[in-house]
């Protein structure tokens, strides 16, 4: 199979220049309205808070499995990233009000929620509810928190953030007075709304278009269970139908609607040179997995996919050593 180099260093800085400039832009805003009666430190506390805002905004990006950034950076990394920078988001939110409280103490009166205006409030929302958001996304388990309950819980906090803390910029108004500045923060606005749009209603209609059925359930060693899918319009997959490499993974979902937030990840355990029919092999765990083996044959399933980057065919090397634990490794054949 010939090797196929998606890392392409030209498209990776392209992608990281467009994502430092769409975290940075609101700077221009802090900076172009320095009142001299606001001073260093107010500026310096806005700064914070709009490169944390918009970097929360671009989490977004980050989580929506974009085909082209995936391709590039491969999803994996572009999830890991997308939670190790929550900590310089948090580190930006959270410093935003300290840097006032410190400079002036008079703002903590802006705390005392029942007396504080609306813009105050909503800061102190957005605030709170990152809070929330990290607290729950790193203690889930110790919290018993069911993962797709934090994955529901995960987005909604997550919007209601963003949300909050854009009316917390819009009530005061002073970085938003101008038409380009409003221009600006809408443009900001729509182009969150577009990949929620794209994420929750175009991909699914796309994956509805091109579903699978189950056609095989299989029981392996240790209560595993692997289970064949094909499509149910092979069609919908144009001329070349279907394809993944040997290693890559894909999210599914069983029945009922493709709109469905949960999704779970697993291993293309068929060959990647007959994709027509794939395989997955599943251990059974507490949730969707213990309910594999009694799968019905003919169930609905969407696959968001295929993911991944650990494959041959995207990393040069004269040789491969795999050393694999878990279930669903597929050796390269
Ligand atoms: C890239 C990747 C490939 C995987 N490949 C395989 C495979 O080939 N075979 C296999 O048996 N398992 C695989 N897994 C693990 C599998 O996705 C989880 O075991 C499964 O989603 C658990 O679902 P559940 O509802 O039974 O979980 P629960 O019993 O509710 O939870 C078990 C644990 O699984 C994790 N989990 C649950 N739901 C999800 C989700 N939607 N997304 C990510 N993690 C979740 C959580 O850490 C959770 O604590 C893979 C995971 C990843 C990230």
């Amino acid at each position: 199979m010939p090797q196929r180099r998606s890392r392409t260093p030209a498209r990776a800085a392209g992608w990281a220049a467009l994502y430092l400039t769409i975290a940075l832009g609101p700077l221009i805003l802090s900076l172009i309205q320095l009142d001299p009666g606001r001073g260093f430190w107010v500026n310096l506390s806005v700064a914070a808070g709009f490169v944390g805002l918009s970097l929360m905004g671009l989490q977004f990006v980050l989580a929506a499995h974009t085909v082209r950034t995936a391709r590039v950076f491969g999803l994996d990394l572009l999830l890991r990233f997308h939670r190790q920078i929550t900590w310089l988001i948090a580190l930006l939110i959270f410093a935003h009000p300290i840097i006032l409280f410190l400079w002036d103490p008079r703002f903590l009166a802006l705390l005392d929620v029942a007396h504080a205006p609306a813009r105050a409030r909503f800061a102190v929302v957005s605030v709170v509810l990152l809070a929330v958001l990290i607290v729950t996304s790193i203690w889930r388990r110790r919290l018993h928190i069911r993962y797709a309950v934090w994955q529901v819980m995960h987005s909604v906090l997550a919007t209601l953030i963003v949300v909050t803390a854009l009316v917390h910029v819009l009530l005061i108004g002073y970085y938003v007075d101008e038409p380009w500045e409003k221009a600006l923060w809408v443009c900001y606005s729509l182009a969150f709304v577009s990949i929620g749009v794209w994420v929750r209603i175009v991909r699914p209609i796309l994956r509805w278009r091109r579903r699978w059925r189950v056609v095989a359930v299989e029981n392996e060693a240790a209560g595993s269970s692997t289970i064949e899918l094909e499509p149910v319009d092979p069609r919908s997959f144009g001329p070349r139908g279907f394809e993944f490499e040997a290693g890559q993974y894909a999210w599914i979902h069983v029945g009922g609607s493709p709109f469905a937030m949960t999704y779970h990840p697993f291993s293309f355990s068929s060959s990647a040179q007959s994709p027509g029919r794939v395989r997955f092999t599943i251990k059974p765990e507490q949730g969707f997995t213990a309910t594999v083996p009694d799968l019905s044959l003919g169930s609905v399933v969407y696959l968001d996919g295929p993911w991944g980057h650990l494959t041959m065919e995207r990393n040069d090397a004269n040789g491969f050593v795999f050393i694999a634990a878990g279930v669903g490794v597929r050796p390269r054949c």
